[in-house]
């Protein structure tokens, strides 16, 4: 039966160091890091995320400004705001919310973040730094670089390992990719077009999935006793899913009569759980994680700009 990989109890962990590096900070008369969030319209999934962020940077003593704009803000006018941010000195990180309406230029305004203070890591230039194995003077991002702390804080080495990947988005898989290789894994990546992706999945020693397809994987993906790690975050509002994912699980089924809806991965861990050596819940595996990276990301940009003006 596979161990769970608490995510939560490691996020926790994160943010106890971080808030011990801003005491030291802020002890030594220095100015606290800063994170200005920017989210485009209401959308109710993004408000919620965008509070987190905001709550987060008040406990660990962070400067936070959170700009809400309508959501028929234009492409003109967000980038105005990013260019604000861009030079205020109080800010080391610039957070826009994806997704962004429709009719703005997502690529313009993510590039238009200067790349020190582009914490989500989307900037090309960080994009590329991580590519290149530059990573100690870039920022990357969050949810990949969290999955990196997660399986480095339980003894789980990557190097000479094979590991596959399912998913190549910019956001997850695609950096995750080059993070792996940076540790000296041996890498496959998947995605829709993959032939026999049991079968690849069945080589890995750890397998990543970040698929945004509830219940995806299944045993049949799995080697046994491999290091499993669930990014995605589906609803499910259908009891009789719940059950084929979960079992009787009568907390999950309880929060479908409450709430409307449980939350799943990409990962089945009623077919997974007996084949794997560890895995990762969902929820409380890899989402509280890519907060507290956020965190952690504020702060080292908060670093390299103090390291840049006395070089
Ligand atoms: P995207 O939709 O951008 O990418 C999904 C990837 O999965 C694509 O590369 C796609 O392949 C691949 N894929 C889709 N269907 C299949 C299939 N049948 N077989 C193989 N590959 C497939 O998603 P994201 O990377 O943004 O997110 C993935 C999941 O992770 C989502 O559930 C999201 O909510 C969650 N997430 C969680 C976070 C967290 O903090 N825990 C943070 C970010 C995301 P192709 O490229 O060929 O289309």
């Amino acid at each position: 039966m596979a161990q769970l990989l608490d995510g939560k109890r490691i996020a926790d962990d994160i943010r106890a160091e971080v808030k011990l590096d801003v005491d030291v900070l802020l002890s030594k008369g220095a100015r606290p890091p800063g994170l200005a969030v920017v989210l485009v319209g209401g959308d109710p999934a993004s408000t919620v995320y965008v509070g987190s962020k905001v709550k987060a940077c008040q406990e660990l003593g962070y400067y936070s400004a959170r700009h809400d704009l309508p959501a028929s803000t234009t492409t003109a006018e967000l980038l105005a705001v990013v260019d604000a941010l861009n030079h205020d000195d109080r800010v080391d990180g610039i957070l826009v919310q994806l997704p962004l309406p429709k009719h703005i230029d997502e690529t313009l305004v993510l590039d238009a973040i200067v790349p020190h203070k582009d914490v989500d890591g989307f900037h090309p230039v960080n994009v590329g730094l991580l590519y290149l194995g530059q990573e100690a003077r870039s920022l990357t991002p969050c949810t990949p670089t969290g999955i990196i702390e997660l399986l480095q804080r339980y003894d789980i080495d990557v190097l000479g390992k094979r590991a596959v990947v399912i998913g190549r988005s910019a956001i997850v898989g695609k950096p995750m990719i080059s993070l792996l290789i940076n540790r000296s894994a041996t890498v496959t990546v998947c995605h829709s077009k993959t032939k026999d992706l049991p079968g690849v999945c069945r080589e890995a020693d750890i397998l990543i999935a970040a698929i945004g397809r509830t219940g995806f994987v299944t045993d049949q993906f799995v080697k046994p006793g491999a290091v499993v790690i669930d990014v995605g975050i589906n609803p499910v509002t259908d009891a009789a899913v719940a059950r084929e994912l979960f079992g009787d699980d009568e907390k999950r089924l309880a929060a479908i009569e409450r709430r409307g809806q449980t939350l799943a991965g990409d990962v089945n861990p009623r077919l997974v759980e007996p084949v794997a050596g560890w895995l990762t819940p969902v929820p409380g595996g890899v989402g509280p994680l890519t907060i507290a990276m956020l965190m952690k990301n504020t702060l080292k940009a908060h670093r390299l700009r103090d390291q840049a003006a006395t070089a």
